[in-house]
């Protein structure tokens, strides 16, 4: 209850700050980050980071801090996973530069955001059936490469790249029904825990290799893993269609001398240019009614993708990942910039 009206003080639109530990192969300097309690009053939890002489203070909703789980981190969003059972749309984005953590947050197979979600679902599948609701649960799984869309669940055998894909991945939106339907992507239909580990090894797979193709393709594609749930009650004759969109985000970082100048132009114009769209997108979410008749969902693959599920009574929630060296400053400065404009 009381989380419900929080919810609509708030909006539907969520920004969490995720500071990850220093890791043991990273011998540099620290940057001077300091994270403040959470204030009741507010609801809000400041960042205040020093470069320099200046002082830069960032707010956000929750920051968690080097010290915080993964488990820790679900705790905090099981509400959020739990409305897509009472038919909510919800999408969840990690965003930051390569090596962030976003990928350790959101698909860690032990307890990353993903394989938590799957397993909170199937707890709650089995106490909901006692009230008469019964579920289908279907997982698909893409990534969008320079504005490609690629299948992560199909098997890739004697596929090069994503422009042999057999049949095309195609976007239909269904504006009657609100709905999304992502053609030609293989539909995981999931009727035990078991299978989640399956499938995301599965998935994983067909993601690294796609990587070590396109060198470090991965930090350079948005990874979409899509679940939607369709409940009926059998006592009551109550239909429910709740989707969850969980994220992965392309890294944020501005250039990667690593790769060759002509793909690296390419790549980072496309990631700047949809993370950049999905800023603008999620901040119209969020403003005036004005403002939200023209939000810009064409403007980039993602947000054409997750359209639906980003607007009327969805909720959004966006992590923030930083690293915590001084070597990453002003990337981390540059992240949370973005943060503060969605906000
Ligand atoms: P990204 O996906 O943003 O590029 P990763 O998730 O791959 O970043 O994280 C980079 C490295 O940091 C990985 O080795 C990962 O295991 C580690 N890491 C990230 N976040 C945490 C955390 N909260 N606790 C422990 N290790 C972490
Ligand atoms: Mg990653």
């Amino acid at each position: 209850k009381l989380n419900n009206e929080l919810q609509e003080l708030r909006g539907n639109i969520r920004v969490f700050c995720r500071l990850r530990p220093q890791l043991k192969e990273e011998l540099g300097e620290l940057s001077n980050i300091q994270i403040e309690d959470f204030d009741d009053e507010s609801g809000t939890q400041d960042m205040n980071i020093r470069r320099d002489t200046k002082s830069h203070t960032f707010t956000f909703d929750r920051i968690f801090g080097e010290h915080e789980s993964n488990k820790d981190v679900f705790d905090e969003i099981s509400q959020l996973i739990q409305s897509s059972l009472d038919g909510y749309n919800v999408c969840i984005f990690a965003f930051g530069q390569t090596g962030s953590g976003k990928t350790y947050t959101m698909l860690n197979p032990k307890d990353g955001i993903i394989p938590a979600t799957l397993n909170h679902i199937f707890l709650w599948v089995e106490k909901l059936k006692g009230l008469g609701w019964s579920y289908e649960i279907t997982g698909q799984f893409v990534e969008i490469y320079n504005e490609n869309l690629k299948d992560l669940l199909k098997d890739q055998e004697g596929e090069n790249d994503e422009t042999n894909d057999s049949a095309k991945l195609e976007v239909r939106h269904d504006a009657g029904t609100c709905t999304t339907t992502l053609v030609n992507a293989t539909t995981c239909r999931f009727t035990n825990r078991e299978m989640v580990n399956e499938i995301l090894t599965r998935a994983l797979k067909t993601r690294s290799t796609a990587a070590t193709k396109v060198n470090s393709r991965s930090s350079r594609s948005h990874s979409v893993f899509i679940i939607k749930l369709l409940g009926y009650n059998s006592k009551s004759g109550e239909h429910s269609m709740g989707t969850l969109n969980l994220v992965d985000l392309a890294g944020s970082e501005r250039i990667d001398s690593s790769q060759p100048q002509a793909v690296r132009l390419r790549e980072t114009q496309n990631i700047n240019r949809s993370l950049s769209c999905l800023g603008d997108v999620i901040h119209a979410l969020g403003a005036k009614d004005a403002v939200k008749r023209h939000i810009p969902f064409r403007n980039s693959k993602l947000t054409y993708l997750l359209q639906y599920s980003l607007v009327g009574d969805s909720k959004t929630l966006m992590f923030v990942n930083v690293s915590p060296a001084l070597k990453s400053l002003s990337e981390t400065l540059n992240s949370l910039r973005f943060a503060a404009k969605v906000n």
